[in-house]
C-alpha cells in the first residue's frame, strides 16, 4: 500500500485480443481480500489451539502425532511422549477460584513451551492435563527433559491474582523402543498408567513406564 502496509491480494488477468485476434493488452484485476486472509489465519489458530493456554489442542495432536508416530516406526527412530497432570488442582481451583486455577494453567503451559524444541509438540490434553510429543527423543533424553520441566514448576510459585500459589506436577513417559510394534493410543496409554503410577508414589514426580 502506499501508506508502506502489506495488503494481500488476488490478481486474475485475461489477455484482450483486438478484431483480427491479435493480442491487444492484458485486462487486470486485483481484489484485496485480506480481510480474508485474515479470517482464514483465525480460523486456523481456533482449529489447532487450545484458547486458554496457546498450546495445541487435542484434535490438532492427534493429526500430527499419528503422522510423527508412524514416520519414527517406520524409519526405527526414537520418540518420546511425556503426560504432565497437576497435582490437586482441585484445590487449587477450590480454595482460590476458577480464574486463579485458569492462571496457573496459562503459566504451567507457558513454562512447557519455554523448555521444548520447534519440534516438540506441546497440548492441553484435557483440562489439567498436557501431553508432549518429543520426536527423535531416546527415552533418558525425554526423562531428563521431564525432570527438568518437574523441577522448574515446583522451584517456581505461580503469580495469581490470589497471590503466588506452589504448584506441582506429575509426569508420566513413554517411549517407543526399538524394533517394538505399538500404536500411538498404546504409547499414551502407557505414558497415562505412568503418571498414575507417579501419582501414586506422591506425586511431583516422574515416572517411567515399565512393562512389569
Ligand atoms: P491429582 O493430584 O490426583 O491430579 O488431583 P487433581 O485435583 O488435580 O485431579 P482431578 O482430576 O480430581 O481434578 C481436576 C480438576 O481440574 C477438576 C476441574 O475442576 C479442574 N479443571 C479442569 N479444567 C479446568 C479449567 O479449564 N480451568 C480450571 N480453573 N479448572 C479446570
Ligand atoms: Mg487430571
Ligand atoms: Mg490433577
Amino acid at each position: 500500500r502506499k501508506d508502506g502496509g502489506e495488503l494481500w491480494a488476488m490478481i486474475s488477468t485475461n489477455s484482450i485480443r483486438d478484431g483480427q485476434g491479435g493480442f491487444a493488452g492484458v485486462l487486470a484485476m486485483v481484489a484485496d481480500i485480506t480481510d480474508r486472509k485474515r479470517m482464514e489465519e483465525t480460523l486456523r489458530r481456533l482449529a489447532t489451539q487450545d484458547s486458554l493456554t496457546g498450546l495445541f489442542n487435542r484434535r490438532y495432536f492427534f493429526a500430527v502425532a499419528k503422522r510423527e508416530f508412524q514416520r519414527s516406526q517406520r524409519y526405527g527412530h526414537s520418540l518420546a511422549l511425556l503426560l504432565l497432570d497437576i497435582d490437586y488442582f482441585k484445590r487449587i481451583n477450590d480454595a482460590y477460584g476458577h480464574r486463579a486455577g485458569d492462571q496457573v494453567l496459562r503459566t504451567v503451559a507457558g513454562i512447557m513451551r519455554n523448555g521444548l524444541r520447534q519440534v516438540d509438540i506441546p497440548c492441553r490434553y484435557g483440562g489439567e492435563e498436557f501431553v508432549m510429543l518429543l520426536p527423535e527423543t531416546p527415552l533418558d533424553t525425554a526423562i531428563a527433559v521431564a525432570q527438568r520441566l518437574g523441577a522448574t514448576l515446583a522451584a517456581t510459585p505461580i503469580s495469581t491474582e490470589k497471590g503466588p500459589l506452589p504448584v506441582t506436577v506429575s509426569i508420566g513417559v513413554a517411549g517407543l523402543i526399538n524394533g517394538e510394534s505399538l500404536t500411538l493410543d498404546l504409547l499414551l496409554e502407557r505414558a497415562d498408567q505412568a503418571m498414575y503410577t507417579a501419582k501414586q508414589a506422591g506425586r511431583n514426580r516422574v515416572q517411567v513406564w515399565r512393562s512389569d
